[in-house]
């Protein structure tokens, strides 16, 4: 049986996506390959809403994007200020401090974004800050942070600012350059549409220059941002053999995400969670999330007084092939969440999942 894929991550990808991976391989310094890497460079900064040149994607999953945007702009000692608000907040805190950052964390309670007057309460402790990096949408809680207020409030201190949006790119707007993101990083397969295994990555100017006037070169050789540049740009120098098929795939996606339009495209996202909350309120379900705060990409349901988690999700995949997740660090056993985010976000997948949760959860009418 299909799997609907309905957790944080991976989301499905369409037939088309899957089916450009079955080309033959090109080589990396094949004209045609550049040709291919250009399409995914240009699509990528539309969905950045960006006009920086270093705009690429990794070889790696999300995490990659997080090691490296944090890796090529921290050197030892520099004053760095995380607005954590879950478990992928935690993340960056923990990759921080092993760049031998002096890491600062303003934290909100699980299932609540930052308030803007937090960051400028940690802000006013320091007369210099290096960087100050948040979470888009938090794919632990389902909480979309208030981004350009927290960026204007480092720009303003003179900090750089860095964004996660891995469960935010391609499924709710992300305006890099309105923003004043400096580096901002994703993944391709949550609402991108393409498989696990690339991290699309844009830099700003600002973010570029910090790096190249570091006094140490990056502790990490794969994720340096300026070998990895090398490749990109006209020097066109051998870095790591490119993960060719996967390019293809994400060409693909970045094709269908044009065809069907960047607007469209978040207004079905809105859509079709609306459509979830709507059934889920039937069901009696409750929301961790305030609706103003919720990412429309990923929604956190309490787990009904009763009901267990573990059997519950079972049944959900071997019944019914349906994937939900379950809750992360403080919220595991606690929680569901469900992702409607790229391909796998469809009116019909969500009827099909009221459905089998209804049934599980009241038996068969
Ligand atoms: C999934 C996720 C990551 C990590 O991405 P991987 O592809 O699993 O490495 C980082 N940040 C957020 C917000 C995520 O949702």
């Amino acid at each position: 049986m299909t799997r609907l894929l309905l957790g944080p991550g991976p989301s499905m990808v369409s037939p088309r996506a899957l089916a450009s991976m079955s080309q033959p391989l090109l080589g990396y310094l094949d004209p045609q390959l550049f040709e291919i890497l250009k399409k995914v460079q240009q699509g990528l900064r539309q969905l950045f809403q960006t006009q920086n040149e270093v705009t690429l994607a990794l070889p790696g999953t999300g995490m990659s994007g997080m090691e490296c945007a944090l890796g090529n702009l921290i050197e030892p000692g520099d004053p760095v200020l995380i607005g954590a608000i879950g478990f992928f907040g935690e993340r960056m805190v923990e990759i921080a401090r092993r760049y031998g950052a002096d890491v600062h964390v303003a934290r909100a309670e699980w299932g609540k974004p930052l308030q803007p007057e937090q960051i400028q309460a940690a802000l006013d402790q320091k007369d210099r800050w290096k960087l100050v990096a948040c979470v888009h949408a938090e794919t632990s809680t389902g909480v979309v942070q208030p981004i350009s207020e927290i960026a204007h409030l480092a720009k303003s201190c003179g900090a750089l600012f860095v964004m996660d949006a891995v469960t935010s790119l391609g499924g709710l707007p992300v305006k890099v350059d309105e923003w004043g993101v400096d580096v901002c990083y994703s993944a391709t397969q949550k609402c991108v549409g393409a498989p696990p295994g690339l991290a699309p990555i844009t830099l700003s100017e600002s973010a570029w220059q910090a790096i190249a006037n570091r006094s140490h070169p990056n502790r990490s050789w794969y994720l340096d941002i300026r070998l990895l540049w090398d490749y990109w740009n006209e020097k066109r120098i051998y870095h790591h053999t490119t993960p060719v098929s996967l390019f293809y795939a994400l060409q693909e996606a970045l094709k269908m995400i044009e065809e069907e339009g960047i607007e469209q495209r978040f207004e079905r996202h809105r859509q079709v969670a609306s459509k979830f909350y709507q059934g889920a309120s039937a069901l009696g379900l409750s929301f961790c999330v305030e609706p103003e705060h919720r990412a429309p990409t990923l929604t956190s349901l309490h787990i009904p007084e009763g009901v267990e988690d573990a059997p519950f999700r079972s049944r959900l995949l071997n019944e019914f092939g349906i994937e939900i997740g379950g809750g992360l660090g403080d919220w595991k056993g606690k929680v569901w969440r469900i992702g409607l985010m790229g391909h796998s976000c469809q009116t019909d997948h969500v009827k099909k999942l009221l459905q089998a949760m209804e049934t599980i959860l009241h038996g068969n009418h």
